[in-house]
């Protein structure tokens, strides 16, 4: 196992890098510094499913209970309907054990649960990076404040326009998928009484809403996906008017019931959807990526965080595998191997879950998309929830090995 002061950095404290504090702390027994560009730790006021796939990592780290404390479990299994609010199919919410099930977070909720984890000196708030190399000694990290250090190895968790992606390889900035997201969450005791507690998708015609509770249901999160025009080059997030939410989802062809709900939102901002190809590489020798810095992707199928969660745990199972500093590199890039595959696949497939959802492309058929949708349900419980990050780096890990030993 790699020296418990090997000086590791992350960049970034968001919910990948605040996550991948924790693993190395209790998979290595290693303290990394996490550091973040912001003065205080923090999120955008909106909702995220923590899924059973980052459940299972988060509860073998011990952090599952706090969360789900916080957290909203649903009734049950969700919904996909139609525009009108025909059901067209239940939605997988939880693995096949029924052991871990969907949980819906409010975002600031979940950075505090998992900073509440984090040892504080190792947090070090108000560094942007703006330089990351590989020197004789390290890596050097400079930010914009005059700090420079050197670490043994660098861990980037800087998002979705990271600058230590630049360090691993020229790689294509994400770009604009042409569609927007309306964001926001609403008291849940403004209400009907018999609003479902679970999660219900209305998808129409290159349009869908999706909502959702959080906060032990004391709120409701809502997004919805809308084609849009408007150039990106500028701010791609701000607030925006709920008239023209509403204006998206009026008319006879939409579920009452949805426009009851929208009727009942007095905040939303807007967002714009990057997407971006899997990456052909994420390490360079003792510098590696995590989270959206590694696989930007879109949210249709709501794995951005738990992929990161996912990275996390692979990650310090790899480098407790190291003896030494000087085996980080190829502990990296094992790392980069196993979870490159998984990633890519939630990529694309979550392209083709906004595809579907938003009947574009293809999907000119809403019947069949609707049929389309009703299979991706058991794919998504079998193939995205049941997966085990940790047992698959493990076992990856053990061929490694042989490869070594041949
Ligand atoms: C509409 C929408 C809905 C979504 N819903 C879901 C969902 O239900 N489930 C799900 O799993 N995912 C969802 N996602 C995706 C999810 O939000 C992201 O995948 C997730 O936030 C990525 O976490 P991260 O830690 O990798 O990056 P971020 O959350 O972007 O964190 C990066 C951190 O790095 C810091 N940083 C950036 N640059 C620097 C720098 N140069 N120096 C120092 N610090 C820096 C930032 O300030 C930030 O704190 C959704 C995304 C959208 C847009």
């Amino acid at each position: 196992m790699v020296d418990q002061n090997a000086r590791l950095a992350i960049i970034g404290g968001g919910m990948g890098g605040l996550a991948a504090a924790i693993a190395l702390r209790r998979i290595v027994g290693v303290r990394a510094t996490v550091f973040e560009q912001a003065s205080q730790l923090g999120e955008v006021g909106a909702g995220v499913t923590v899924a059973p796939n980052a459940a299972r990592v988060l509860d073998r780290l011990g952090v599952l209970d706090g969360i789900r404390r916080v957290g909203a479990v649903p009734d049950g299994h969700g919904v996909y309907l139609n525009a009108m609010g025909g059901m067209v199919t239940d939605a997988a919410w939880e693995d096949t054990a029924k052991q871990y099930q969907n949980i819906g977070m409010y975002r600031p909720d979940l950075i505090d649960a998992l900073a509440a984890e984090v040892d504080p000196d190792a947090v070090r708030l108000g560094h942007r990076l703006t330089s990351v190399e590989t020197v004789e000694s390290g890596v050097r990290v400079e930010f914009d404040n005059g700090v420079t250090e050197v670490f043994d190895a660098v861990i980037g968790a800087d998002g979705i326009h990271s600058v230590v992606r630049q360090a691993v390889e020229q790689h294509p900035e994400p770009v604009y998928s042409g569609y927007i997201v309306y964001r926001g969450v609403m008291d849940a005791s403004r209400l009907p009484e018999d609003w479902p507690m679970i999660s219900q998708v209305w998808m129409g015609n290159r349009r869908h809403f999706m909502c959702y509770p959080l906060q032990q249901r004391k709120l409701f999160n809502f997004v919805a996906g809308i084609p849009s025009e408007r150039p990106l080059n500028g701010p791609w997030s701000g607030p925006a008017e709920v008239s023209e939410l509403a204006a998206e989802f009026a008319g006879d062809g939409w579920d009452p019931r949805l426009q009851h709900f929208i009727g009942l939102i007095d905040k939303t901002f807007w967002w714009g959807l990057f997407d971006h190809e899997p990456l052909t590489n994420w390490s360079r020798g003792p510098i590696t990526l995590l989270g959206d810095a590694a696989h930007t992707m879109l949210p249709h199928q709501g794995q951005g965080v738990n992929q990161a969660i996912e990275d996390s745990s692979a990650l310090a199972t790899f480098l407790a595998s190291a003896d030494e500093v000087a085996d980080i590199p190829e502990a990296f890039r094992r790392y980069t191997a196993v979870r490159m595959q998984r990633t890519a696949i939630l990529q694309n497939g979550s392209r083709r879950a906004g595809a579907m959802f938003d009947a574009q492309y293809e999907f000119a058929d809403l019947a069949k998309r609707d049929a389309d949708i009703r299979v991706g349900r058991d794919f998504r419980r079998s193939a995205v929830f049941d997966y085990d990050a940790q047992k698959v780096a493990e076992q990856a890990l053990g061929r490694f090995r042989k490869v070594t030993h041949a």
